[in-house]
């Protein structure tokens, strides 16, 4: 928010103050558009985004590296690369830690999430929900998130 005379409501978590020129701000400030146009073209499929993702190691299909996929197949597949969205809790995790090339992957989530509620899709969920074993092994340490 920029706008300081926003009230506080229930849904207020906290406030973080930063400054203007901070990196964190940049990065989030960016159209949405630019976000996705970055995502379509640098996106390597790595992975690193779904391995890392809170609902993907709950075993939930939550899979943001397959969404990224809907930014380039808009005309016929996205359908279908959207669904792996639809569990998304919009953590952020993926955005801002996990992603090497510091691509918009929750961004993409909440698109496709957009999309399929415009569309009037609804989500089935395929498999049966099993927690990841790798589950413990990769939370992410606070310190490393503030670093970061
Ligand atoms: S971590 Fe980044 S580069 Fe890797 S698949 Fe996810 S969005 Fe693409
Ligand atoms: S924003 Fe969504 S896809 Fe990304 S880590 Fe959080 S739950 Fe997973």
């Amino acid at each position: 928010m920029e706008n300081l005379d926003e009230p506080v409501t229930k849904t207020t978590g906290g406030y973080i103050v930063l400054p203007k020129k901070h990196p964190l701000v940049f990065r989030t400030g960016q159209p949405d558009k630019n976000k996705h146009r970055i995502g379509k073209s640098a996106c390597d499929q790595c992975s690193y985004c779904t391995e890392f993702c809170p609902r993907y190691l709950l075993g939930y299909d939550v899979q943001p590296h397959k969404v990224m996929r809907s930014l380039g197949f808009t005309a016929t597949g996205a359908d279908y690369w959207n669904q792996m969205a639809e569990l998304c809790c919009s953590c952020g995790l993926c955005t801002l830690y996990a992603c090497p090339e510091e691509l918009f992957p929750k961004e993409a989530c909440d698109q496709s999430k957009q999309n399929m509620r415009a569309e009037g899709v609804k989500y089935v969920q395929k498999h049966p929900v099993k927690v990841h074993p790798m589950k413990e092994g990769r939370r992410v340490p606070l310190k490393m998130l503030m670093k970061n």
